[in-house]
């Protein structure tokens, strides 16, 4: 098994009249956060968070800030782009942990709910997600949100898939017939370890 870590950040500043959306979510508060997008600091820190994990670039670099298709864009856009990339080198995630900073809205009330709408979009579980919140003390960034990220990737577990297969498939003989064309030709039938199918080596190139 292979993992990886990826770490992201980013910052927007707030502007009175704009939606207040952080971590998918819309938030009650007077200002929202600028930006080309919806202005997400919370999706699009784990956005990078996952492509550096991956170290196939960051955000701006699939979503360039200029182009007219992402104005007021949705940030879950851009998260499953990464999770696409993430799919397509064959990991997953393990979990994801992220700190606010911002002066207001008070995240403590609202994390709750944010937590679960960062799982349902990663297809994690709430568990894996943790959701944390500074104040900017110090700093003179009141007008700010900041966020990071930290994600920690695996490589996809074969097993999984052979369980998948096992679970769809009744008949031991088909279920050896089926692993055998797959290519996972040793050791099979039931009680004993499979040989798994080796997964390609995970190479930038193949994806960008
Ligand atoms: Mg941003």
């Amino acid at each position: 098994m292979s993992m990886r870590i990826g770490y992201g950040w980013d910052s927007h500043a707030f502007q009175a009249g704009l939606p207040l959306r952080i971590g998918g979510i819309t938030i009650d508060h007077p200002e929202g956060l600028a930006g080309h997008s919806d202005g997400d600091v919370l999706l699009h820190a784990i956005t990078d968070a996952l492509l550096g994990a991956l170290a196939v670039g960051d955000i701006g670099s699939f979503f360039p800030p200029g182009d007219p298709r992402w104005k007021n864009a949705d940030s879950a856009i851009f998260l499953n782009l990464a999770l696409e990339e993430l799919q397509t080198a064959g990991y997953r995630i393990v979990n994801v942990d992220t700190t606010l900073v911002l002066a207001a809205p008070k995240i403590g009330p609202i994390s709750g709910d944010m937590r679960q709408r960062v799982a349902e979009l990663l297809d994690i579980l709430p568990t894996a997600v943790g959701i944390k919140a500074k104040t900017p003390e110090g700093l003179g960034l009141n007008h700010v949100a900041q966020a990071h990220a930290v994600v920690l990737l695996e490589t996809l577990d074969d097993k999984s898939g052979i369980g998948v297969l096992e679970a769809e498939i009744d008949d031991p003989a088909v279920l050896d017939e089926v692993l055998t064309h797959i290519g996972v030709s040793e050791g099979l039938g039931s009680g004993k370890s499979r040989r798994m199918v080796p997964l390609p080596v995970f190479d930038t190139e193949d994806i960008t």
